[in-house]
């Protein structure tokens, strides 16, 4: 509602005042529960993305690299530590406030496409852009662009289950920019690819990231790694290394890395949320 709003941008412009981070993990911590077993997933991991990056996160089966995209895109709650969004503290959030999150802040790009296999390309796109609030013509128009960004212009009446598997990744990628979002999240989007295919949908991901802010997970550093401009990466649910590659710029030159090492912070905040995703 309006106050929750109000209360939001209050605070927005009191915490830190100016330009600030996208997204701030602090001291996260997660663990899975079952009725024999207690998993920790990830344990304290501070971490901050902006715009403009093209985040690869690595590390072996099980490091907590799904976990960790999970929690920054609002699709599972964490135990311990806070998510900042744009400064603001994700632990006031209800179960609305998520919902918004995700259906407005996010957009994914699974592995396994997530599309509508009987709509043509161009229907897959307006279902995505129908939850936005825009006229059919302009939606159709909207579409179109969005589909040429992809590169699937030549098939916009095909039927999704027609397409190859790097088309359908392309077609989910579109999906995911219909919602407009800053903040793009792919969990290995690679994964059921051949490594040329592969290679393209990595490059696109880059071109995306020059306004956006892209956070994919991937077990094919070595595909990604002259595209990306950070790596993350994970162990047994740790930061191990976080480098800095390059500014996302295709003209300028790469940097040497840098590496940054992870501070920790002395608040700790405790939040227990159970999300679905939406
Ligand atoms: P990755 O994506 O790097 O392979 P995950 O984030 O999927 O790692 O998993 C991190 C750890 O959490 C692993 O030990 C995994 O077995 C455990 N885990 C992941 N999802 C669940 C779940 N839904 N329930 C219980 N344990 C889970
Ligand atoms: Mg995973």
């Amino acid at each position: 509602g309006l106050s929750n709003s109000l209360r939001q941008s209050w605070r927005r412009r009191t915490i830190d005042g100016g330009a600030r981070m996208l997204i701030r993990l602090e001291n996260i911590t997660k663990y899975y529960y079952s009725s024999t077993s207690v998993t920790q997933a990830l344990h304290n991991i501070n971490l901050e993305f902006d715009r403009g990056e093209f985040v690869a996160i690595t590390g072996e089966s099980g490091g907590g690299k799904s976990t960790l995209l999970n929690v920054i895109s609002g699709m599972t709650g964490f135990d311990e530590g806070e998510l900042y969004i744009e400064g603001v503290e994700t632990s006031s959030f209800d179960e609305t406030d998520w919902e918004n999150f995700r259906k407005d802040r996010i957009g994914f790009v699974f592995q396994d496409y997530d599309l509508f296999d009987k709509y043509t390309v161009l229907e897959n796109v307006l279902a995505a852009l129908y939850l936005r609030n825009i006229e059919y013509g302009d939606a159709v128009k909207r579409a179109k662009e969005i589909i040429e960004k992809v590169g699937l212009t030549g098939f916009v009446s095909q039927k999704a289950e027609k397409l190859s598997s790097g088309q359908k990744q392309r077609l989910s990628i579109a999906r995911a920019l219909a919602k407009d979002t800053e903040i793009i999240v792919a969990d290995e989007p690679t994964g059921n690819l051949d490594s040329e295919t592969g290679r393209q949908i990595v490059e696109l991901f880059a071109s995306l990231a020059k306004d956006k802010l892209v956070i994919m997970v991937t077990h094919n550093y070595e595909q990604a790694k002259d595209y990306v401009t950070r790596q993350v990466r994970l162990y047994d649910g740790g930061v191990v290394s976080d480098t800095v590659l390059k500014k996302n710029d295709a003209a300028a030159p790469q940097t040497e890395p840098v590496s940054r090492t992870g501070k920790q912070q002395s608040i700790r905040f405790v939040s227990l949320n159970m999300r679905r995703r939406s």
